[in-house]
């Protein structure tokens, strides 16, 4: 058996193969001792590590595993993924929409780190927790799925009253930018949560769409575990780089990157 292991801020990914079957395995980075457990009764196995949490893991272990640079194994894992889904681009922009976000431009078989935004999947559960109590991720997609963004955040249109805008006035001038004072009594936790995964939605497409410049291709591959079930802000993903230019494209299984790029180290 092959495993490799990326333990991420928030969520540990663990990608292994099972009689010639590529498997995945995820759990919360508060499981990091019961992940270890798995990975210490399983019988022969080779094991490669990565993400921020790997050291902490490791420490952990009673088996020795090698260890790789999280960027890397991330540009092995999109590689593999990709040609599993029949694509052979070899020119793109990854934006790794995890914790935090991460961009890289893929070119020549190498990967370079363009920049990224603290604007993340850290956001999206810490500002719906500040702003409606609701903590479970699950239930922070669901209800957001429920609703509107009109009231709370402020189109270009809004602002260009009576006068044609020089851009389209469907744009987002202002996340959460609406006159809102007198009825923020009144929003529901599906309006305000909708609103969050605009703001994150919005941010990272429009970074990604920048740093596509840079890296002559106007294909941008998103992934990191912030679009499990989560079509609201694969939606707002989608149009918004579609908007600005480019392509986008949701990699299948793509928040297990990190973890089968490690494992393919093997
Ligand atoms: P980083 O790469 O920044 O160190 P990470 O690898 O842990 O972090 P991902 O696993 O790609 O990051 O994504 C974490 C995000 O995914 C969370 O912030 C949250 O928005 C979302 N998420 C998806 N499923 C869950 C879940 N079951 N529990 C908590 N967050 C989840
Ligand atoms: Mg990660």
């Amino acid at each position: 058996m092959i495993i490799g292991i990326d333990a991420g801020g928030t969520l540990i990914k663990i990608a292994y193969t099972e009689n010639g079957q590529l498997q995945f395995k995820k759990s919360p980075i508060a499981d990091i001792e019961g992940v270890a457990k798995w990975v210490n009764g399983l019988g022969d196995c080779e094991i490669c590590l990565t993400g921020g949490k790997s050291g902490v893991l490791r420490s952990l272990l009673t088996k020795q595993a090698k260890e790789i640079v999280e960027f890397e194994a991330t540009h092995r894992g999109v590689q593999f993924l990709l040609s599993k889904m029949g694509r052979s681009e070899t020119t793109y922009l990854v934006t790794n929409v995890g914790t935090g976000t991460s961009i890289h431009c893929i070119q020549n078989d190498s990967q370079e780190r363009l920049g990224g935004t603290g604007v993340g999947g850290g956001t999206l559960v810490g500002l719906s927790h500040l702003l409606t109590g609701v903590s479970d991720y699950e239930e922070i997609v669901r209800l957001a799925s429920k609703g509107s963004r009109e009231r709370i955040d402020l189109k270009v249109k809004h602002i260009y009253e009576g006068k044609e805008p020089p851009i389209s006035g469907e744009l987002t001038a202002s996340n959460f930018g609406n006159d809102l004072f007198s009825i923020s009594d009144e929003l529901t936790k599906e309006e305000l949560l909708a609103t969050v995964i605009g703001l994150v939605g919005e941010t990272v497409s429009t970074v990604s769409v920048q740093a596509a410049r840079q890296c002559d291709s106007s294909l941008v591959i998103y992934i990191g575990s912030s679009f499990i079930h989560n079509p609201l802000l694969k939606e707002v993903v989608e149009s918004y780089t579609i908007l600005r230019g480019s392509t986008p494209l949701f990699l299948e299984n793509g928040e297990f990157s990190g973890a089968v790029g490690a494992m393919t180290t093997l």
